[in-house]
């Protein structure tokens, strides 16, 4: 909704919210909070918020530490859960330096940056619904998080007292009275796993929904005694938590990726989108999944995407074109996983298929057979290369792809490349229990 200030301070008012939370995601995806006493709404929705920037790491440098608060007054919500100690509303925010400029170290506002760039292409809008996956783990008497998934039950156990069950429809309904449209919700194929998916909306609303999501979803499992985790590949054996990520292109109340009389029902616009996916997959996939832990969900056997290809009909390549056509013509990518940070992700996307659309790019054939029984030569010659591996190629990746690096500014380039890359040295200087069974007895 888009309400004014007074609109808001009457509605604070007359629901006795106590306290303002003031959001916003850094870089590495996490929501920070900035909380004040109602007393302050003046401040608040008068811009006049500061907080010290090199407190959050990789923001800002010291000497230009004072950053502004700007809400979006869009995004005003009443959290319904912690009522006791007084209300408490919520407004995400941009980030804005003392000269009133946008402050390019805002993924929130770096993403605005290149949605603007996209409506002088004259797009009015990119469309992003996300298919998140999390696992839930139980919580010891200590409230310290244990390795023990919530359920053992696979996808059609029936199970009325089953925690998981009740725990998941709870979320639901807290999301419905904080305005989703939830369209689906359902157990998934790994024991302990659920997936929400809630309706698609432009990719600025899109990514402050999967924070809020994320928020809802951990503090929900907490009051059943579980801990929710977006964590990529929690467990080996079985599958790996994604958020597949449907995307389109509209122009007014067109969806511009439909064309009635295109081949499959499909317009150039998205064939050339498509394309841009295709042909920037490897670097993206460095911010669409950005851990260590990510790649190991990238692995055969588990539905998860290894190649780039696309297809309109099986679920095994990277990009899927689901049936549905009209106003619902879109892309699936099935990359992308719930570590993200739905801003940086969303920049990459939406860059890598404008880049597709300006250079008028064509797409490979699409691959209708299973790629996992392909041979590696086969598969050069249908032009289907491979995802990277881990998170030290796909930086690699990232590193020669200017298109994806332009999505991201040099601020928020350089801040990320800099934390992965010592996340990777870190990792790569840990022994595992894996090297450990593999090894300590046999050499
Ligand atoms: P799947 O068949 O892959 O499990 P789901 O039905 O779980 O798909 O999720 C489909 C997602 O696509 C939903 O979030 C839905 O709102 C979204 N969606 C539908 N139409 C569009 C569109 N035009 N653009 C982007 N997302 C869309
Ligand atoms: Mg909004
Ligand atoms: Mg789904
Ligand atoms: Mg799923
Ligand atoms: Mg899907």
């Amino acid at each position: 909704v888009d309400y004014t200030a007074e609109e808001i301070k009457e509605i604070a008012q007359n629901e006795n919210v106590r306290f303002l939370r003031l959001m916003f995601t850094d870089v590495s995806g996490m929501i920070k909070n900035v909380e004040v006493p109602i007393s302050q709404i003046d401040k608040v929705l008068d811009h006049k918020m500061m907080f010290d920037g090199s407190s959050i790491e990789g923001f800002v440098r010291i000497e230009e530490s004072d950053m502004y608060l700007y809400p979006d007054l869009t995004t005003w919500m009443i959290f319904p859960w912690e009522a006791e100690h007084g209300k408490v509303a919520r407004l995400i925010c941009d980030i804005y330096n003392s000269d009133g400029t946008p402050f390019a170290g805002d993924p929130r506002g770096n993403l605005k940056r290149v949605l603007s760039r996209m409506q002088e292409l004259g797009f009015t809008s990119f469309e992003l619904g996300p298919e998140p996956e999390f696992f839930l783990f139980q919580l010891d008497k200590d409230e310290n998080i244990t390795t023990n998934l919530n359920d053992h039950g696979g996808y059609f156990d029936f199970a009325p007292m089953d925690l998981g069950e009740n725990c998941r429809r709870d979320i639901v309904l807290e999301l419905e009275k904080l305005g989703f449209e939830v369209e689906a919700s359902h157990h998934e194929a790994a024991p302990g796993q659920h997936e929400i998916d809630f309706k698609y909306a432009d990719a600025i609303d899109a990514c402050d929904n999967i924070q809020t999501f994320k928020l809802v979803v951990k503090t929900i499992a907490r009051e059943y005694g579980l801990h929710a985790t977006f964590m990529p590949k929690p467990m080996d054996g079985i599958a790996g938590s994604g958020m597949h990520c449907n995307m389109s292109l509209f122009k007014g109340e067109q969806n511009a990726f439909y064309d009635e009389s295109g081949e499959m029902e499909l317009s150039t616009t998205a064939y050339q989108f498509l394309a841009g996916l295709i042909k920037h997959a490897r670097a993206y996939t460095a911010v669409c999944d950005p851990t260590v832990n990510s790649y190991k969900r990238l692995v055969p056997g588990y539905e998860a995407p290894v190649h780039v290809a696309w297809s309109g009909h099986n679920r095994s390549p990277l990009i899927r074109v689901p049936s549905s056509r009209g106003m619902s013509t879109r892309l699936e990518l099935r990359s992308v996983d719930p570590s993200a940070n739905p801003y940086l992700a969303s920049a990459t996307l939406v860059e890598a298929g404008l880049d597709g659309i300006q250079n008028e790019l064509v797409p490979p054939e699409e691959v209708s057979r299973n790629i996992y029984v392909m041979s590696e030569e086969e598969r050069t010659k249908a032009q289907i290369f491979d995802l990277p591996s881990t998170l030290h190629n796909a930086l690699k990746e990232l590193k020669d792809d200017s298109v994806i690096i332009e999505a991201l500014g040099s601020h928020i380039y350089e801040n990320f490349l800099e934390a992965k890359q010592m996340e990777w040295s870190a990792f790569r200087q840990t022994v595992s229990e894996w090297e450990r069974k593999q090894y300590l007895e046999l050499y």
